[in-house]
């Protein structure tokens, strides 16, 4: 249907105030009294509420050691300590990222060596991780980028293969599954953000997941210095009493409260937001341009909260018609979007020229063997990959008039493109 794009001078596709379809995350008066109640005890710095909070972790993930972090980035660096990343070991990550899943380990003395991502997934390509192992590999850090699962059997044979550990940072997937299985109960270890834009809110905080109770161990040793009467390895016994990383990583326990009731209520609210973007999606099916980021239906796998939402751009189903053009239009039609996903780590000044401690080269080959920086042209979906995804609107309930019109919004444009050429 030739309709005149809203870019253009014609009608909006979306004309209503929909901001409660996207508001997040969803605070309560139950959440209002939960946190009240830890500031009017004053106890904001003990570990009470916070071990429950642990508690309630673990019976969700069904993964019985889990540990509250002050943010997910202290989470991920005490995972790396936990799998024995020290000085002059290597973490293979991928590049398209945020910096977190892989800058801690320049504190562990440790390197990073980046993976490319598949052009659909947007996750790591398994393909391209086993060539980059080396003796000083010791952990692969799994990112399930943008909610989306990442290829766990294939990562998991290689990593077993070759004796190395998995990391997954579910920061951005909690609640995801993989084949029927949640996203951070699959490799050795996880660790994820909590912060306020994430699915999963308690402010700014983070927690670890793991089934080996050494992992945990040495994850209490690192940050925990106040809970060190809870080992029992006698290697870390001996050190008891100072964090092993100088490092404080309690979680503070207004975040704790807050984040039992949103646990409480989150499988219920992901289930809505999958409801929605499965909706709005299944509208979009055969629309020219544009792909769902999303697995297969029948794979048993699932998007958690679709964290950053994305879909994958086809600009050649559209007379090649450039990214940034196409989500004008559809912006201007009311829904707003843009291009871009993290830009690729691995050209980054800090990964490659910066002497950040002092020893007197790039602190990324200040132990290494090898050069084993990564110049412009190494990891070519990495690098272009930001023009191939765009942002898609986050709906939070299954308001399908809502979506009908936001669908709408990318179909006219999508089937209206050669107005814009
Ligand atoms: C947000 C995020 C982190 C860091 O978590 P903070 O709580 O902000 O420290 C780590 N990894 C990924 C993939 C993230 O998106």
């Amino acid at each position: 249907m030739t309709e005149k794009l809203a870019l253009l001078g014609g009608p909006k596709a979306v004309m209503v105030d929909s901001a409660n379809t996207f508001r997040w995350p969803i605070i309560t008066e139950e959440d209002e009294a939960a946190v009240l109640e830890v500031l009017r005890s004053g106890d904001m710095s003990g570990t009470d509420v916070t071990k429950a909070f642990e508690e309630d972790f673990a019976r969700y993930f069904d993964m019985p050691y889990c540990l509250g972090h002050c943010n997910g980035t202290a989470a991920l660096l005490a995972a790396m300590y936990a799998c024995g990343v020290g000085a002059g070991d290597e973490i293979i990550c991928p590049s398209v990222t945020y910096w977190a899943s892989a800058l801690p380990c320049y504190s562990l003395g440790a390197s990073v060596v980046f993976a490319d991502c598949d052009p659909s997934t947007l996750n790591m390509d398994p393909g391209d991780i086993e060539h980059r192992i080396t003796g000083r590999t010791k952990a692969i850090m799994v990112v399930h980028y943008c909610a989306h699962p990442s290829d766990m059997d294939a990562i998991m044979a290689i990593a077993r293969k070759h004796g190395v550990k998995v990391i997954e940072d579910v920061s951005h997937a909690q609640g995801s599954l993989y084949k029927g299985t949640l996203t951070g109960t699959i490799g050795d270890v996880a660790a994820m953000s909590l912060m306020s834009q994430k699915s999963l809110v308690v402010g700014e905080g983070g927690m670890l997941v793991t089934r080996d109770r050494m992992l945990w161990e040495r994850a209490v040793a690192f940050g925990h210095y106040g809970r060190h009467g809870e080992l029992t390895d006698p290697g870390l016994i001996a050190g008891k009493g100072y964090p092993f990383g100088g490092v404080k990583h309690r979680m503070n326990q207004l975040a704790s409260a807050l984040g039992r009731v949103q646990l409480a209520h989150y499988q219920e609210r992901i289930e809505a937001i999958q409801a929605a973007m499965n909706y709005f999606w299944d509208l979009l099916e055969g629309c020219p341009g544009v792909r769902a980021h999303r697995p297969a239906k029948d794979s048993g796998s699932t998007m958690g909260g679709w964290y950053a939402a994305k879909g994958l751009y086809r600009a050649e189903e559209l007379g090649g018609l450039d990214i940034g053009r196409f989500c004008e239009a559809v912006t201007a039609e009311g829904s707003p979007t843009g291009p871009g996903a993290n830009p690729p780590m691995h050209l980054h000044p800090l990964l490659n020229e910066y002497d950040i401690y002092g020893h007197g080269q790039p602190t990324r080959i200040a132990f290494a063997t090898r050069d084993l920086r990564q110049p412009p042209g190494s990891l070519p979906v990495s690098e272009r990959i930001g023009r191939e995804v765009f942002s898609v609107p986050h709906f939070k309930h299954v308001h399908k008039d809502v979506i009908e019109l936001h669908a709408a919004a990318f179909r006219k444009v999508a089937e209206n493109a050669a107005q814009l050429r």
